[in-house]
């Protein structure tokens, strides 16, 4: 089932158009990601479903609802999670402080602070750590669990893996299968294309605002997908 459906949609900065007629599709517990380098456009993609920012065209659709007039807040409580760029978490609150932040909006569901501590051990054992003294890796895990904390539907992750040891990011990607185990759908945008490939199930190449290229995960061509990345293909 087709959970968010996003047709032709556009999105700019003032005179800078940041996105051109973007369309992709989400379907449940799936794992999807959009791929491309500094400044191609996917934070941009991100705000525009979480409501951040407005898309000036184009339709976005959670299901089936139209939910382009929806203030961000209203698509957090309709089960749309944003783990922004950069874990912008509380730094003078607690790990279990921030988490509870997340859990505003009162949806109903899996996620909670026992089931957060026993996806992430590790920040079970930093429970009382204000966030200014975490680590990146651990920022990470708390910025993921307290979106988890709305009990998403869609969890958008923002550049999971940015600036974290390989150690970290092998343990922020094996959580994901845990949390596409309780029916939520995840989509995330990378610049680290090995790691989404491996994770999603289907994948864009954003270029320049344009998807350039898309498909199974699994069938695309580690060739097309450098040139499209690096914008070397046909266009
Ligand atoms: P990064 O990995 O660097 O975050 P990105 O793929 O997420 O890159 P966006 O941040 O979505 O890319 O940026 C897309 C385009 O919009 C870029 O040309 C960028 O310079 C521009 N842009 C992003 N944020 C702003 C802003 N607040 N004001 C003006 N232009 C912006």
């Amino acid at each position: 089932m087709t959970l968010l459906e996003i047709v032709n949609v556009e999105a700019r900065y003032g005179d800078l158009n940041a996105l051109f007629g973007v369309s992709l599709q989400i379907s449940a517990g799936e794992v999807r990601s959009v791929i491309g380098a500094n400044g191609a456009g996917k934070s941009t993609l991100l705000k525009v479903i979480a409501g951040t920012m407005p898309a000036t065209q184009g339709s976005i659709k959670f299901n089936g609802h139209d939910i382009k007039g929806l203030s961000a807040d209203k698509r957090v409580r309709a089960g749309i999670s944003l783990v922004p760029e950069g874990r912008r978490i509380f730094p003078s609150l607690t790990v279990e402080e921030n988490l509870k932040v997340g859990a505003y909006s009162k949806r109903k569901g899996h996620w909670d602070l026992n089931t957060i501590k026993a996806l992430y051990p590790l920040l079970a054992d930093r429970w009382d750590r204000i966030g200014f003294h975490c680590s990146g890796g651990e920022l990470q895990m708390l910025s993921i669990g307290r979106a988890l904390m709305a009990n998403p539907e869609i969890l958008l992750i923002d550049e999971a893996s940015l600036g974290l040891a390989p150690v970290v990011v092998a343990q922020v990607y094996e959580s994901l299968s845990q949390i596409t185990s309780q029916g939520t759908a995840v989509l995330i945008v990378e610049q680290d294309m090995r790691q989404a490939l491996k994770a999603s199930t289907y994948s864009s190449v954003l270029l320049e605002g344009r998807v350039v290229l898309e498909g199974k995960s699994a069938e695309l061509n580690e060739n097309a997908i450098h040139k499209a990345y690096f914008g070397m293909g046909d266009r």
